[in-house]
């Protein structure tokens, strides 16, 4: 095992071991691995010719694209920390995190920058800003974006691709550590203001190598992202794992199932990592065939539940077992996944699939309130230390003390264990409903309506109710063409759940509400319900 490093040192290592490998490719462009190289040192350069210093922040609002990854690159060999931001965030979440992680420099796509993120930026402390013309579905398969032929637009942010190819030589003496922070990824915020967890190279490292070295992928490997890089699952399983291992990263911009599919058949990708939603997508979609998944040697879906009828619909479908993994951003994506050669077992009682095995230096224990650990079978809160968990919160010495006592990360998940090792996750601790004093687990009545043939996506969410406290919600989205009604869902239900645990109220919706990231948002169909009453 080599010693951990950054992904810095091992795009080293690859631009000597394959420097004319295609390390991304983006519609009908490529970039080798010597190219990159090249062009992030230039995007460092020109960052230290303004001014910027090690250890200061640089955010990247940018989609899946070429221009992330030299951005990213670029800033790391300048010595920043890079604070990854969902493009799609709206101006206020924007200008927390500028101000909250102190950034110096924003690279964004122009359209941003000129339609809001100027306004955004003006009371923070950013005075360093580089734009991206991305491209987007209107003009995908347009290679300019490469070539380079594009003029900057704006008179007060320097053309990121200009700055790429100007040939600035990368600042001496900022090497990175394993140690030093490399990225603040903010937490949604579902309990109180956006956190920032601090990522070190190390935490990045280390899970890239386990991707690496776990997933038994052909030398030069094909990696399609199909998670966006701007959340930890894709920065780290995505672009972490296939710089680690030389391989080719099949870009995007951002998730469109028809594109997604034209992608595979073209690159013929041997690995991707996504939330369930997007394979549940990619199956629903009319062109969707056996062979778009045949050159897949190894999928994995992590970051929301996965349904175990949505696994074996798939295999029955498409061919591919899609394998669990389970993380957080806290712990720099996953910290238990299903090895190759195994399958993830389901618990009988529950009917929950197995989240995965804990990785071999990741210590995963499941506690009671009182913080007492519990025996095998018996639900819990899930506690994790590794070398994946992040050192804490940025500048929020309160939350990281909280949330880490003595560095190991409490999740605020509800799981348990079985007596072979596997982790099961129940849900999360928040969102349990309390109906009449029973306690109902939204995911376990989610499981159950995927097994309906006509569904494509479910939510389930506690809702006020005079007499139960709350009762349970499901809200549905159907496959292309299935009909059902909402009593003859709820009557499904019925006849495979507890009383107390059936959806008493059933919505069909055109669409669920997702983050980017791929989540079914919960917490904002349950506010959708209030704003309704
Ligand atoms: P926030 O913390 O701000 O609400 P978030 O929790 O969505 O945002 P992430 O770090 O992306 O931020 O998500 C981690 C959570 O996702 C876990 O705590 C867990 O609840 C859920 N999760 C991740 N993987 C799985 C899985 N395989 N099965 C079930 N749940 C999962």
């Amino acid at each position: 095992v080599k010693p951990l490093d950054t992904l810095v040192h091992a795009l080293r290592r690859a631009v000597d071991e394959a420097p004319d490998r295609d390390f991304l490719a983006y519609f009908d462009g490529r970039l080798t691995y010597a190219e990159v190289d090249e062009l992030s040192d230039s995007v460092a350069g020109h960052l230290a010719a303004r001014g910027l210093e090690r250890g200061d922040r640089v955010a990247i609002l940018l989609q899946n694209s070429p221009l992330f990854v030299l951005a990213l690159l670029g800033a790391w060999k300048a010595g920043a920390i890079v604070v990854p931001v969902n493009p799609m965030y709206k101006s206020g979440e924007v200008g927390h995190v500028l101000r909250d992680a102190e950034v110096t420099a924003l690279i964004c796509a122009d359209r941003a920058w000129e339609s809001y993120l100027r306004e955004t930026a003006a009371g923070s402390p950013v005075r360093i800003v580089l734009t991206a013309c991305e491209l987007d579905f209107q003009t995908r398969g347009d290679a300019r974006v490469l070539s380079f032929e594009r003029q900057p637009q704006s008179a007060d942010a320097a053309d990121l691709t200009t700055v790429a190819r100007a040939g600035y030589e990368a600042p001496h003496g900022r090497d990175l550590t394993p140690s030093d922070i490399a990225l603040i990824s903010y937490t949604s915020g579902t309990s109180g203001t956006p956190k920032g967890a601090t990522n070190t190279h190390g935490n990045i490292m280390y899970n890239a190598e386990r991707q690496r070295t776990g997933l038994a992928l052909p030398d030069g490997p094909v990696y399609y992202a199909l998670a966006p890089l701007f959340h930890i699952t894709g920065m780290v399983c995505q672009l972490g794992a296939c710089l680690d291992s030389v391989g080719t990263l099949v870009l995007t911009y951002r998730f469109e199932a028809g594109v997604v599919l034209a992608a595979f058949a073209e690159h013929r990708p041997h690995y991707t990592v996504g939330p369930s939603t997007a394979f549940m997508a990619l199956a629903a979609h009319p062109d969707a065939t056996a062979d778009h998944f045949s050159s897949f040697v190894n999928i994995s879906s992590g970051g929301a539940p996965v349904p175990p009828a949505l696994v074996e619909k798939f295999r029955a479908g498409f061919g591919p077992y899609i394998r669990n993994g389970y993380g957080l951003t806290e712990c720099t994506a996953p910290c238990a996944s299903v090895p190759p050669g195994l399958e993830a077992p389901v618990d009988p009682v529950s009917g929950t699939l197995a989240v995965g095995l804990p990785g071999p230096e990741s210590v995963v224990r499941i506690v009671d309130d009182q913080g007492r650990e519990v025996p095998f079978g018996e639900q819990g809160e899930i506690l994790v230390r590794g070398p994946q968990v992040v050192p804490g919160y940025w500048r929020r010495p309160d939350a990281t003390a909280e949330t880490f006592p003595d560095g190991e990360l409490r999740t605020g998940d509800i799981g348990f264990m079985d007596e072979q090792g596997w982790l099961y996750v129940v849900d999360r601790k928040k969102d349990m409903i309390n109906a009449s004093g029973f306690k109902v687990w939204p995911r376990e009545v989610e499981d159950v309506l995927y097994t309906h043939p006509a569904v494509r996506e479910a939510a389930v969410v506690g809702v006020p109710d005079g007499y139960r406290g709350e009762t349970v919600k499901a809200y549905i989205s159907l496959r292309p063409g299935a009909e059902t009604d909402p009593d003859e869902l709820a009557v499904y239900c019925k006849e495979r759940l507890a009383a107390y645990k059936y959806p008493r109220q059933v919505e069909i919706l055109p669409d669920l509400p997702k983050t980017a990231s791929g989540k079914i948002l919960r917490r904002e169909l349950r506010s959708r319900r209030q704003a309704s009453e």
